[in-house]
């Protein structure tokens, strides 16, 4: 998501989360060592462990500090990692506080890129450390392997695949609401390859599997499947509506989505959904 939109995303959040309710910055325990945080922008995994502490996001820069606090009262000490799963403010904001505090940040080439436009040439918002296609991180007894999956929500989306824990943080290429997603066309993003991060992930993993959605409750496999399929009915009646080499003036005025029934969050009207995955569909 972008971060033009926190306020209305925060209370979209509270409103669907009960662990939001307790303070800015909240944690839920998913295994030994893997908590989720849940505060006002995407969802934060922290791994904690006899190494120390690593982060997978960090929302917005006002809640640094929050952040901090919360992972301290888990384990006393500061994160050395914090992996990005894509480029957008509300999970890159605290890059440049992490990186004050010591942590090395680590995202794939594309965020990279995309954070060096936006912040320029040697800004604390940058990763140290970027990758193509996969990278490992061997820590906490886990080796959490960092997948990119190409032009999804984004063109520099990572999964996180926690083995050992079987937990998986999807970031935004899941939001867990039961509507569909910010196909972020400008950013690279496409609806084919959030279908197909999507099915590649429920191949991988199991029925208790842990799934950490960018947004949302933590969700598991079925929850999953089930946000796959929606996903898959909007291309489907989208394509439908497209025939004949429709514009896109015509397909909005056909309002093909309005059969599938959805609510709409006020930053993601279902005209910018349909627009987006018009554009993506072409
Ligand atoms: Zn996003």
């Amino acid at each position: 998501m972008k971060k033009i939109l926190p306020a209305l995303i925060t209370s979209l959040l509270l409103s669907t989360t009960a662990q939001a309710d307790d303070g800015p910055v909240t944690a839920q325990k998913l295994s030994d060592h893997v908590y989720v945080l849940f505060g006002q922008g995407g969802n934060i995994a922290a791994s904690v462990g006899d190494d120390g502490i690593y982060i997978i996001d960090d929302q917005f820069a006002k809640l640094s500090d929050d952040i901090k606090k919360t992972i301290s009262d888990l384990k006393p000490g500061s994160a050395e990692f914090v992996i990005n799963t894509h480029h957008h403010g509300d999970h890159t904001g605290g890059n440049e506080n992490f990186a004050k505090a010591g942590a090395h940040v680590i995202a794939h080439d594309n965020v990279h890129k995309r954070l060096e436009e936006q912040h320029g040439e040697g800004s604390g918002f940058l990763p140290r450390i970027s990758f193509g296609h996969d990278l490992k991180l061997h820590f906490n007894n886990e080796h959490a392997h960092v997948v990119h999956y190409e032009h999804a929500h984004t063109d520099g989306d990572s999964v996180i695949f926690f083995s050992n824990d079987n937990i998986v943080h999807m970031g935004d290429i899941y939001f867990n609401f039961g509507s569909l997603p910010f196909v972020d066309v400008d950013s690279g993003g496409s609806v084919n390859g959030i279908l197909a991060a999507v099915d590649d992930v429920v191949k991988q993993i199991d029925d208790n599997t842990k799934v950490i959605p960018g947004y949302g409750k933590v969700s598991d496999r079925s929850g999953l499947i089930a946000y796959g399929k929606l996903v898959q009915s909007a291309k489907d009646v989208m394509l439908k509506a497209m025939q004949n080499n429709a514009s896109l003036e015509q397909v909005l005025k056909a309002d093909p989505l309005a059969e599938l029934n959805l609510e709409y969050a006020g930053w993601l009207p279902k005209e910018k959904v349909t627009t987006l995955f018009y554009r993506s569909l072409k």
